[in-house]
């Protein structure tokens, strides 16, 4: 039986440095999941925090409101494109998907559309660990496997990447679309499968399709919401323009929990009516932490500064860089799958790797001291967007070092073919 490693005991963090009871020092190669987008305890997210904490914690949201949720919901819609001008609050990123679906199920109620109950996701899509989320995950790749037999049945599908395939969902399309509510898709790349990616080209194609057959289009951007990608939103790349749009992860900066799902006007409009049941039911508790939305205003802050003299997205441009070159020379070794990377995104994907190959491998680059945690074959780094240069090195060099000796073994199963050729070959199928 395969148990996971002892989590290591964190006393305190610091910029892009884990601090470890034992004393040790780790470089954080993965900045908690992308949420420490600006390092950790950034002075003027702690500050902001603090002095919002002399004065209101916590009120309710029904019937109250406070000024650091009024203030954060104006400037988020001052930066959404289009019309996405209504803001809902929530605790967690599954939850703020959840509110989207539901938004998006009650809206063709409202319509007279009530049989559009089904959406559509994408193939290795991760969209939360809530029992409607889990069930928009990849039924096969996912890991909610287990519990699929119990969920709503949903429709996962593969990015459509050649003309053909876009033909055959389009067929699909035609048939279906009347019990179809929607599309959630994780624009670009999706994170919890491994960083695997998409091109703007292939997302404004599907997108474009989609909203021919009248479906909801939901951007969760939760993973690349806050320039992971190098925009502010990854859909900006493709010039979408959700329905509704999810994000949480960086949005406090990796400080408190806190979530938003932003609706169109259109949308919105929909919901406007003197018969209380039409409204949208959502509010729990801690809607609207005003400590979170502190957090998350001052965040905003630091995003609107930049780094030094450098915008953040010029930052990760800087950061992708360092990655092409550096990481790029590994696609042609043979145990390697794909080095895939996008913005201050990187991943190098095994081909084939025994489970304690994995821990070992993870297990040298602590000893390095750099914190990273592979996604199965897939070793990732997502730093802090200020990381320093010599930090980024430290933590490229050291994931090289350790990687090359798994990454040069030959293969017998698998052909020493480029890395190109070795993409996933995706026909369209439909689940289920
Ligand atoms: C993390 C994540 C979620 C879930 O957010 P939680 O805050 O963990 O509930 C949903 N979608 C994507 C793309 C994510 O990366």
């Amino acid at each position: 039986m395969q148990t996971a490693p002892e989590p290591l005991n964190v006393i305190s963090t610091q910029g892009s440095t884990l601090h470890l009871a034992d004393g040790t020092q780790l470089i954080d190669g993965i900045a908690s999941w992308w949420t420490a987008c600006h390092g950790y305890q950034h002075p003027h997210i702690l500050q902001a925090i603090q002095q919002q904490l002399s004065t209101l914690s916590h009120v309710m949201m029904g019937g109250l409101m406070h000024p650091q949720a009024s203030r954060l919901a104006q400037r988020l819609i001052d930066l959404m494109p289009g019309s996405l001008n209504h803001v809902v609050y929530s605790e967690s990123g599954s939850v703020a998907v959840e509110i989207a679906l539901k938004i998006a199920l009650q809206y063709w109620q409202l319509q007279g559309e009530p049989q559009r109950q089904h959406f559509i996701s994408l193939k290795n899509a991760y969209h939360g660990d809530t029992l409607f989320t889990m069930s928009l995950c990849d039924p096969d790749t996912g890991m909610h496997r287990l519990l699929q037999p119990c969920l709503p049945q949903h429709y996962c599908i593969p990015m459509p990447e050649t003309p053909e395939q876009l033909s055959a969902l389009k067929v699909w399309l035609h048939q279906h679309a009347h019990t179809i509510a929607g599309i959630v898709i994780e624009p670009l790349v999706q994170g919890a499968a491994g960083m695997q990616m998409q091109s703007p080209e292939q997302l404004k194609a599907l997108c474009t399709l989609c909203r021919q057959y009248n479906l909801l289009i939901i951007m969760d951007e939760i993973f690349t919401g806050f320039y992971r990608t190098g925009t502010l939103l990854a859909c900006d790349q493709a010039a979408i323009i959700p329905d509704l749009l999810c994000l949480s992860k960086a949005l406090t900066g990796g400080t408190l929990p806190l979530a938003v799902t932003i609706a169109s006007t259109d949308l919105y409009q929909a919901f406007l009516s003197d018969d209380p049941h039409k409204a949208l039911m959502h509010g729990t508790t801690f809607t609207g932490n005003a400590l979170a939305c502190a957090a998350a205003n001052a965040s905003l802050d630091l995003f609107e500064r930049g780094i030094g003299t450098r915008s953040y997205s010029t930052q990760v441009q800087h950061i992708e860089t360092h990655f092409l070159k550096t990481f790029m020379p590994l696609a042609s070794l043979p145990n390697v799958k794909a080095v895939r990377i996008k913005g201050a995104i990187a991943a190098i994907e095994l081909l084939s790797m025994r489970a304690d190959e994995l821990q070992a491998l993870q297990q040298r680059c602590r000893e390095d001291n750099i914190w990273i945690r592979p996604i199965g074959h897939v070793f990732y780094t997502t730093p802090a967007l200020t990381i320093e240069d010599t930090l980024l090195d430290q933590i490229t060099s050291t994931m090289i070092k350790h990687i090359i000796p798994y990454a040069s073994k030959s293969n017998d199963l698998n052909h020493p073919i480029s890395s190109h050729q070795r993409t996933r070959h995706q026909t369209l199928g439909v689940h289920p």
